[in-house]
């Protein structure tokens, strides 16, 4: 099965390669959205509840992307993006591939020059949804890169979700990805250590949950982040209505009742240790938010 490149979305072709939870989820949404689906993965039977449905499964990854003017790849990293699609061969000129497999800027980079060496029109993009959410309006999809191949097939990707446009530079949409991971993963952590530090006196986590959250969105969310960012580009930290040295002493407190209550005590260690190399470039008199300052650099050496 070929098919010509059209700028009408439902009813056309499209191609998805790669069928884990997250690939399953994309394939699944573009079919109920009535475009005609052909997918492969590398352990074929994954496909098979699609292909019941009425997708085509391709027995090839060429015959795959030859079915369709745009092929979504959605693997677990770059590498297998590579493992794959090498061997598509001369399949793969002129198409269309939309790359929304994690990894780091440096493996976007290189993707798009492996894409223009094969004449491959070359789109990067992280999902930042789980499976489940695919499909709604407002599920963030992170591109970057050429804008006018997101332009072309807006109306395709905007059916997997919201498609927001980054910029040019092809490394953004999983640098932006690890960014907000790393936020999310940071968040939890915070979370998860306090509530077993308030656990160790026999305080369950629906108890704490209910105080901890209704306490940190309006305190610590709003204040800190939304309302500072000016200043965190400004390299603006006022200490007047606290300072680092106040905040290494909390971190000392926090990590000093870890130990005394026998909870895990790396994570608030690494804190101290942060609040303190700020304090050596010397934003002892800062507000805590100059931690950035430590963050933007990388990290000393041992
Ligand atoms: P995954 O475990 O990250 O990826 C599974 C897919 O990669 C399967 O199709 C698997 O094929 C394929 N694969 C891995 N190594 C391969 C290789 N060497 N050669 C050929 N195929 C290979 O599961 P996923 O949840 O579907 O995630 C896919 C991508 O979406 C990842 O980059 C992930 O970070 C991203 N993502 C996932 C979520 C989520 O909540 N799941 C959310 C946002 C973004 P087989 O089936 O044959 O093993």
């Amino acid at each position: 099965m070929t098919s010509q490149p059209s700028t009408h979305s439902q009813h056309t072709n499209v191609t998805v390669i790669g069928l884990g939870p997250m690939g399953l989820a994309l394939a699944e949404v573009l079919q109920d959205r009535g475009h005609n689906t052909t997918v492969w993965n590398r352990t074929p039977a994954k496909a098979d509840d699609l292909v019941a449905r009425g997708a085509h499964r391709a027995e090839t990854v060429a015959e795959a992307v030859s079915a369709s003017p745009v092929t979504i790849v959605c693997l677990s990293d770059y590498d297998a993006v590579h493992a794959v699609l090498d061997s598509a061969g001369d399949a793969l000129k002129g198409r269309v591939l939309v790359n929304l497999s994690s990894g780091t800027p440096k493996e976007a980079h290189a993707a798009v020059d492996w894409a223009a060496e094969r004449g491959v029109s070359y789109l990067d993009g992280a999902i930042m949804v789980p499976p489940f959410l695919v499909g709604r309006p407002d599920s963030v999809f992170l591109y970057s890169g050429p804008q006018d191949v997101l332009d072309e097939h807006r109306e395709t990707l905007a059916g997997m979700g919201d498609p927001r446009y980054l910029g040019p530079d092809p490394g953004l949409a999983v640098l932006y990805n690890t960014a907000l991971l790393n936020m999310m993963y940071a968040t939890m952590n915070g979370f998860l250590h306090a509530t077993a530090l308030v656990g160790s006196a026999g305080v369950s986590a629906v108890e704490f949950a209910d105080l901890a959250l209704n306490w940190f969105m309006p305190s610590v969310l709003d204040s800190s982040f939304a309302g500072q960012a000016a200043d965190l580009d400004a390299g603006h930290y006022p200490g007047d209505a606290g300072t680092m040295e106040m905040n290494l002493n909390a971190l000392e407190h926090i990590t000093r009742t870890s130990a005394e209550q026998g909870v895990h005590s790396d994570q608030p260690r690494l804190m101290r240790s942060v609040a303190e190399q700020a304090i050596a470039l010397g934003h002892g008199g800062d507000n805590y938010l100059a931690v950035f300052e430590v963050f933007k650099k990388a990290s000393p050496a041992g």
